[in-house]
């Protein structure tokens, strides 16, 4: 069976996958873990369904918020979703792994053509505009929403996760934290609504950064891609963790049915890129001066559904039939 390099979700979506198969797993993870990482936590109801074997502890989410300086619309989510934050998500799916046979080298691994490659997203570093993700964790009050707060062409996530935290996390542009010397606390000040909505919450961690970000194709690693490798997924809608799942799921099928890297990677894009592309346009588009006048005319409900992939392409965990390959 293949080496899988890269523990965390997509990592550990294939080797659960591959696991359940009766199959042998070697994990390479660089990474000790638990650890933080720079991520909104919100957890697609469609990943937790697809994770149903782990037991995955948080806050429910039940409501979203769109919230520009002059305008807001909220909407109730479809279904609920689930904050939880990667310090405990990614321990957890890792342990789940090693208590069913995994084997776990912590040490860099390096891709081959056999192998599924779940090791993330590789900075770039780009000429001219470039962006970076924050995150902090907060206790105080605490709601059931996901808010998302708009400033320039970036924007900060405001969700519960468990043990009554709040997550905050965002991206901006780099020379916007530049200017407040990439402090997360001068940041946040610098925005009116966010400030207030943080207001008597008291920070539990230190910011941590990451970056440069970078949405579109990279020079592909070699094997079968998985999660944020794929280099697909724009952050903004809350579904990368779902992708990872999904991908990494789909790369474990794909071994075990003899398909070749090259159809796994095509069904990759048949089932991720619409949706991503809807999601990139509308994360330029949210920035526009004009759009929260227009955007509170559109149906939130929509503009959910339209900027992340349609449940049903990840139901292949519930329903008889595998997924389209
Ligand atoms: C600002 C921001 C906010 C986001 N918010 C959300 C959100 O709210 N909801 C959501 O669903 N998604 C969100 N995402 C996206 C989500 O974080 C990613 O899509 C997800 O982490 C991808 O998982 P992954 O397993 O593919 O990669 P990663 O989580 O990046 O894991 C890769 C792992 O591989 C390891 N690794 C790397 N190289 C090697 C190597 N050579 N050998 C061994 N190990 C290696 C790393 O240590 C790491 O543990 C956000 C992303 C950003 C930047």
């Amino acid at each position: 069976m293949p080496d899988i390099i890269g523990a965390s979700l997509a990592g550990c979506a294939a080797a659960l996958e591959l696991l359940r198969a009766g199959q042998t797993v070697t994990l390479y993870e660089k990474s000790k873990f638990p650890r933080h990482k720079v991520c909104g936590e919100f957890l697609d109801p469609a990943a937790v369904r697809l994770l149903s074997e782990v037991r995955l502890e948080g806050a429910a989410i039940r409501e979203s918020a769109l919230i520009w300086p002059t305008a807001e619309q909220r909407f109730a989510l479809p279904e609920p979703a689930l904050g939880i934050s990667r310090y405990r998500l990614d321990q957890v799916l890792l342990d789940a792994a090693v208590e069913r046979g995994a084997t776990l080298i912590r040490t860099s691994g390096k891709p081959h053509p056999r192998a599924i490659v779940a090791h993330g997203r590789k900075p770039v570093s780009q000429r001219g505009q470039r962006y970076f993700g924050y995150k902090a964790h907060f206790s105080g009050r605490t709601n059931a929403a996901v808010e998302l707060y708009f400033q320039d062409a970036g924007y900060t996530g405001v969700n519960p996760i468990e043990d009554g935290l709040t997550n905050v996390c965002g991206i901006a542009r780099e020379e916007e934290l530049t200017a407040v010397g990439f402090s997360g606390d001068r940041w946040v000040a610098s925005q009116a609504k966010l400030a207030a909505r943080l207001d008597g919450l008291e920070r539990k961690m230190d910011w941590i950064f990451t970056g440069p970000l970078f949405y579109g194709p990279t020079e592909a690693s070699t094997g079968y891609l998985c999660g944020d490798a794929l280099s697909f997924v724009d952050p903004f809608t809350g579904s990368g963790m779902l992708c990872a799942v999904a991908t990494g799921q789909l790369a474990a099928r794909s071994v075990l049915e003899g398909r070749s890297s090259e159809q796994h990677l095509n069904e990759c894009r048949r089932l991720l890129l619409p949706s991503f592309r809807w999601s990139t346009l509308m994360r330029r588009a949210l920035a526009w001066p004009f759009i929260p006048n227009l955007a509170r005319l559109l149906p939130g409900p929509l503009l959910y559904r339209l900027s992340r992939p349609s449940p049903e392409k990840f139901e292949w965990r519930n329903s008889q039939s595998p997924p389209r390959l």
